[in-house]
Formats: structure tokens, sequence, C-alpha cells
């Protein structure tokens, strides 16, 4: 049996009447900020539970441009996640801030109880990352941030829809980013991003960022950039968007199932599953012993398992600037060495989860 990880091809294969609205659209001629962009912002907006939201060209740059509204500068200092995806440390570098790694925990988002000596006169901004779909603890890490009025954006690539105490991944700040690149939860043909806001000022200066700075045809107000959302790809948002709550769901009830049965494996640990925390499972990750060997065998038995990620990025040669070693994010680098991900997704069968169960339980016996 093969257990695929990307599940792309499922994910449009019934989509005929899309398609019929896209030749609609395409007719239209409405390609740069068009009407469909407008829609797909509202209804994002309505999803999420924020006033506004601001489509642009993918998730880096919807923390880019949230960064950016907050007038970082180079020099300035962002604290966020260790083991966090690249894109997130991207997108501080491009305004050329410095990044300032804090280690994570066993729900794969920032420790925020070592938030607090990270702080200096120069920090200008944390970003915490939802990490795997999982939520960062928005109510300690506010209660600091207020303590020392620094601003948050969230990262919220990973987590559409995820929450704590029903409330959503996004909105915990005034900005959250989302991205819609085909490899996330609510996904597009192309890369994609967008930012929810309810704060009006804020969404005026991201809507002026994202289009140039450009006010109306003949005026620009700021220097800006071209980060906008394509219509075309919005055409595919509405599309996809009133499923979002049923993918989440999805996913809920796979890492469910898995962590019935993976859960009752000796060799492997179930992370911890908060209390009044919804996680969204963008990965569906467990502790493993002998991780690489479980790996290997995986992929030799058909499962497309994966690591995420190997080499955490504070260890990149990208970031040797930074001057960090080996040791600096002891749980960043303990979850390097032993986690694994499987497909979790919304097309997934039973009987592929069952077959994945199987075949970690024969490799522990
Ligand atoms: C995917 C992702 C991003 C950025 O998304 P892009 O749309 O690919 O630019 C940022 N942060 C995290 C944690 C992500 O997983």
């Amino acid at each position: 049996m093969k257990v695929r990880y990307s599940y792309l091809k499922q994910q449009f294969s019934n989509s005929d009447d899309l398609w019929k609205n896209l030749k609609k659209f395409v007719k239209t001629g409405d390609f740069t900020l068009g009407k469909p962009l407008k829609v797909f912002e509202q209804r994002f907006a309505k999803l999420i539970g924020t006033k506004y939201a601001v489509g642009v060209n993918s998730g880096t740059d919807a923390i880019k441009l949230s960064l950016k509204v907050l007038n970082v500068k180079p020099g300035d200092e962002i604290i966020t996640a260790a083991n966090t995806f690249v894109a997130t440390v991207g997108a501080i570098c491009e305004l050329g801030a410095k990044p300032v790694f804090v280690d994570c925990d066993n729900t794969f988002c920032m420790d925020v109880e070592l938030v607090e000596k990270k702080i200096t006169k120069k920090t200008k901004a944390i970003v915490p990352v939802h990490f795997t779909g999982y939520m960062t603890n928005m109510i300690k890490l506010n209660k600091i941030a207020k303590k020392y009025k620094i601003p948050i954006v969230e990262d919220a690539c990973q987590s559409i829809l995820a929450s704590i105490n029903n409330k959503n991944s996004g909105t915990w700040s005034d900005f959250g980013a989302f991205s819609l690149h085909p490899l996330k939860n609510i996904n597009v043909w192309s890369d994609g991003g967008i930012i929810v806001t309810s704060n009006k000022k804020y969404y005026e200066h991201l809507k002026l960022l994202r289009n140039h700075g450009l006010i109306d045809r003949d005026n620009v107000q700021i220097t800006g950039y071209n980060s906008r959302l394509d219509t075309f790809q919005s055409v595919v948002g509405n599309w996809l968007i009133p499923s979002a709550k049923k993918i989440a769901n999805q996913r809920i009830k796979n890492a469910n199932y898995y962590d019935s049965h993976l859960g009752k494996i000796k060799g492997i640990k179930i992370p911890p599953r908060l209390k009044n925390y919804k996680i969204v499972y963008h990965l569906y990750i467990v502790f493993a012993e002998n991780r690489d060997k479980l790996l290997k065998y995986c992929i030799k038995k058909g499962i497309e398992a994966k690591v995420h990620y190997p080499i955490p990025i504070y260890r990149q040669p990208a970031m040797k600037f930074l001057k960090h070693k080996n040791g600096d994010f002891p749980i960043t680098d303990l979850h390097a060495k032993n986690i694994i991900s499987f497909p979790c997704d919304q097309h997934l069968s039973k009987q592929e989860m069952n077959y994945v169960i199987k075949c970690v339980k024969n490799f522990y016996s």
C-alpha cells in the first residue's frame, strides 16, 4: 500500500463548478484588485472573526507587510520561534531586522516563559508562530507584550481556525498572517497570503503597502510593494472557503484517530493536547524513539512520512550571522531528532491511517 503525503491531486479533482466560475471571471478582465478579491477578503475576515482582511501575494509578505506597518527597520529585533519554517525569519530579515529566537516546548510553539528575558530596548515586535496547527499560549504572551508595550504579529500560516477558548488564531493581536500556498490547509493554485486585522488604520495602511502605496491611480502616498493577491486565485479561494471548517474538523478527527492508536504503541509519545485548545493539524507530529530508523522503515513500506524539520532554522547556514551554537535551543534540537510527521489531511482514508498505524506497530514489535 502507498500512503502519499500530498493530497493536491484530490483537493481540486471535483471542481467543474470552479472551472465555470473561472471561465466567467476571465471574461470580465477584472484581474487586478478585482471584485472576487474583495469578496474573498470579506469572507475570510468573517471566517476568522476580524473586521478586515487584506489579500497579499504570500504568507511571507503577510508577515512582512504587518511588520512594516509597525515601522520595523534595520537594526530592530523581532522575537520569534527557533523551530519555525524559514518564511517567518525571511520576512523579518527582508526588512533588515534581526530575528531573536525563543525555544519551543512540546506543543511545537514558542515557550512563552522564555520570552521576557529576550526583550531588549531594540525589541520592536514579537512574532509567535502557531506552528503545526497548534497555538502559542497567547494568554500569557499578550500579558508580556502588554507589560512591555510590544506589538505582536501572529504567524498563523499553519493554523487557520485553530483557537484557544474558541478565539481563533490571528485574532489575538493586531495582525494575523495567513498563507494560501498550495501546501496549506486552505490553499489556492499558486502563492497567496492574507492578513487579518480589526484595526481600521492598520487595514488602510496594509492596503497601501500591498499596492505600491497608491491611494488612487495617480497618487502615491507612501513607498510600498507589489504584493497583491491575484483576483484569479481569489476565485479559487471563494470556491474553497465554504469548506474551511469541514477541512479543519476532518483533520482533527484523523488526528484523534491516530492519537488513540499510536498512543498505545511503546516507542511513540503523543504531544500534549491542551484543554481549550483547538489544534487544526496542518502537520500531525508525534515523538518517536529511534526516529531515523522508523522514518526509513515507513518510507520503505510506502508511507510518505516526513520530518518538519530535520535542521532547525537557527542552525541553517543562512543564519550563521546570528552566531548561534548547537544546543542553544535544546527542545528545538531534541525535536529535530525525535519528531515524525504522518499525512493527516482531509482526503486521507481510514485504510490509509490503519496502514500507517500497523506499520508503526510492526516497527516497534
Ligand atoms: C508557509 C509558512 C509561511 C509562509 O508562507 P508562504 O505563503 O509560503 O510565503 C510562514 N510561516 C510558516 C510557519 C509557514 O508554514
